[in-house]
């Protein structure tokens, strides 16, 4: 059986890592497209000592609402429309304005004075250059909202934070700093701010502000490329396993599966595993990444052997003789091998293979 086992007590504990490097500043904890694959549902309660939560689109917002979520909530992009705007309101959903349209209409229906959405994230654009608003339309949103009775976080989002040394992060952090002086000293000494994603977190323990947003260390990944998730003493969220279906020898000579990319230099047995890209274990993958198969009296680390379909791959087990057997369990990504690791074998990042994981395997929390 194919599970997706999620692990509340690793979000809690990586929750408490983010306050530990963070210890001054309110958590804004990420769970747009569905908690990074985690699913909503599971990891809310996980979450519940964060003062906040971020997602991107405000059908996510309305949901965590129903779950019963009755603390912050941030739409990271804002709303689309008007319409969405009053419905915003109705659900007590803060939002980030960053462009005209939004601001007005911010400025055309104020909400109630005690309402959340009272609260807006007013997005600067330091060097990202996808949302957000210039200096001066910055200053000028920004004194056109105080003025209508609205509370400021100014934000902004790193381009390069993962890398710490890139050049443009001191530039963000420079314009990001300055423009935040500048408003507290002329429109209202409370605006707050709100700088860091997870990488930033952990690489600029200077500049934390009022508001962190962490979101993959939550779940478990590294989010620099210089320490693993474990040197930083985040713990896997999300446990991806299914089972051995089929266990034979392959002759040498012989070739494996579809295209026949990898071809048995001597007789080898393997195991077949029912998982695929179906699942969302990655097809780029080939020959390169690691399993881990519990067998009778230990774990094998076993590798993968030709192209990985949308059903199964087969594992190479030459190495584990016949400790491995029908029904065995296999670890797709968890403890080991940790999702950063299966990522980089299919040149992307642990974002992208958490949250693109398919409906079809169990959903279990433990
Ligand atoms: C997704 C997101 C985050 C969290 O980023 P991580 O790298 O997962 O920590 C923070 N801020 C914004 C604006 C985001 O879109």
């Amino acid at each position: 059986m194919r599970t997706v086992t999620i692990h509340p007590a690793a979000i809690t504990h990586n929750l408490h890592e983010v306050k530990r490097r963070a210890p001054q500043s309110k958590v804004l904890a990420m769970v747009k497209a569905n908690a990074y694959g985690h699913g909503v549902s599971a990891v809310l309660p996980a979450l519940a000592e964060a003062d906040g939560i971020g997602v991107a689109i405000l059908s996510e917002a309305l949901e965590a609402r129903s779950l019963g979520w009755d603390k912050t909530i941030g739409l990271i992009e804002g709303v689309f429309s008007e319409d969405d705007w009053h419905t915003a309101i109705k659900h007590d959903i803060g939002c980030v304005i960053h462009h005209q349209p939004q601001l007005d209409w911010a400025l055309a229906s104020a909400p109630p004075a005690d309402s959340a959405t009272r609260t807006v994230w007013l997005k600067y654009n330091t060097g990202m250059n996808r949302l957000g608003f210039d200096d001066t339309a910055l200053i000028s949103a920004a004194t056109a909202l105080h003025a209508a009775g609205y509370q400021l976080i100014l934000t902004t989002h790193f381009a390069n934070a993962d890398v710490k040394a890139h050049p443009l992060n001191a530039k963000q952090i420079q314009r990001f700093t300055d423009m935040l002086a500048y408003l507290q000293t002329h429109i209202s000494a409370d605006i707050q701010g709100s700088l860091c994603n997870s990488a930033a977190i952990v690489s600029q323990p200077e500049h934390h502000f009022d508001w962190v947003r962490p979101g993959i260390m939550l779940y478990g990944g590294s989010p620099i490329t210089e320490a693993s998730a474990a040197e930083l003493s985040l713990r896997p969220a999300m446990t991806f396993a299914s089972q051995v279906i089929a266990i034979h020898t392959v002759k040498a000579g012989d070739a494996i599966g579809y295209s026949s990319l990898w071809t048995a230099s001597v007789d080898t047995r393997v195991a077949l595993i029912s998982a695929g890209y179906g699942d969302g274990y990655p097809r780029v993958i080939d020959s390169e990444a690691d399993v881990v198969i519990h067998g009778q009296t230990k774990a094998h680390c076993c590798p993968i052997r030709g192209r990985v379909a949308m059903d199964m791959m087969v594992i190479d087990i030459e190495a584990a003789g016949d400790d491995i057997r029908l029904g065995d369990t296999v670890t797709l990504w968890g403890d080991a091998p940790h999702v950063d690791t299966v990522a980089s074998y299919a040149h992307t990042i642990s974002y992208e293979l958490l949250c693109r994981l398919s409906p079809r395997a169990t959903r279990q929390i433990h």
